[in-house]
């Protein structure tokens, strides 16, 4: 741990854009095989580069006690596939001038462990559901585990990881036909949803244009259901979200994630950091540094900061047209 009295300096990029947010990617592996994130081979880092329980503790109390971290949002891969999330977790949630810890999640596992997430100091999650068709969610997920998502939700309300957010990447050809029962589902629960559009990297990316779908097809397609729309403000959220009555008289929250059809970059305070500590600046450009350098033998923070500084110089204004790289090694 960095034992500077600095005062804290809020990292910029060179666009004035200050960071406060971290998504960090705890591994590669993943217990899902959806079409569009996944290759159907994808080898993984050497278990030796993957970031361990101190180093991952030692990078985010710098950057909250030097920088003005304030979100960490643990990704993958499928994080609840490291045996050592729960110490994780812990460790973080000790950090002091953390505000929120978050985590993105295919939910297989939540109904046996979301307790034990909450109470190690999670405090709430995203879950990834792309439709409540068990069939059509086996098939673009590779898993038969519709059931095991909608307990491990239940589990997670239960335990209190709340709010609960859905996430749903729509794919034509594959799920476009399922956001009116999700946002029904969403409603009846109470949990935020999320569509989100999809990017072109990963398995599709040589079919990007065809099974894209932007907002303006999501909306018409909710539409049916929807009586009035209504648009909420938040700043730094990625999502455009609204407020909708639905026909049967209930409500919903509803974003959509649009870094295609309406980029929110200019807005854009994360950084990311990959499970082997490769520092990317932007979720689709090239990635940055390598933070190994300053984490082993001993966490140098003289290195990580003049690292972090590289990898802020390369962010650009706005993201490529196409992904350097996959979800798979980001999380989103
Ligand atoms: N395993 C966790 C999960 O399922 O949420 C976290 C990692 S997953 C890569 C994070 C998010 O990225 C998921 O919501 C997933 O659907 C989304 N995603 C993956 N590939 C995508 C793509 N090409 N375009 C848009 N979103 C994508």
């Amino acid at each position: 741990m960095s034992q500077r009295l600095e005062p804290i300096i809020t990292f910029q990029d060179a666009h004035g854009r200050s960071i406060a947010y971290l998504r960090l990617s705890l591994t590669e592996a993943c217990s899902m095989r959806c079409s569009y994130c996944r290759p159907a081979f994808h080898g993984q880092p050497h278990d030796k580069s993957v970031l361990a329980v101190n180093e991952i503790d030692q990078l985010v109390r710098h950057l909250a006690s030097q920088h003005g971290l304030k979100k960490v949002r643990l990704t993958g891969g499928e994080p609840t596939t490291r045996s050592d999330l729960t110490a994780i977790i812990r460790h973080l949630a000790a950090v002091p001038e953390l505000g929120d810890l978050a985590m993105t999640t295919n939910g297989l596992t939540l109904a046996r462990h979301a307790h034990e997430y909450a109470n190690a100091g999670l405090r709430r999650i995203n879950v990834s559901l792309d439709g409540l068709h068990a069939e059509r969610f086996a098939e673009l997920t590779g898993v038969d585990g519709l059931d095991q998502v909608l307990a491990g939700l239940d589990a997670a309300e239960t335990a209190g990881l709340c709010p609960i957010r859905l996430n749903t990447v729509v794919v034509r050809g594959q799920n476009e036909q399922d956001l009116p029962s999700l946002v029904r589902f969403a409603a009846r629960r109470g949990w935020d949803i999320r569509f989100i559009e999809l990017m072109p990297m990963g398995p599709l990316a040589a079919q990007w244009a065809q099974r894209y779908v932007p907002e303006a097809e999501m909306r018409q397609r909710l539409d049916p259901i929807v009586q009035t729309w209504t648009p909420i403000k938040q700043q730094h959220d990625a999502a455009r979200r609204y407020a909708l009555t639905l026909d049967a008289g209930s409500s919903a929250t509803v974003g959509f994630i649009t870094p295609m059809s309406c980029n929110f970059c200019a807005a854009c305070n994360r950084i990311r950091i990959a499970s082997d500590a490769t520092l990317y600046p932007c979720l689709m450009d090239r990635p940055g540094p390598s933070l190994l350098r300053a984490l082993r033998p001993k966490f140098d923070p003289d290195v990580f900061d003049q690292l972090l500084i590289q990898g802020l110089s390369a962010k650009k204004p706005k993201h490529p047209a196409q992904g350097h790289t996959m979800m798979i090694q980001l999380g989103g």
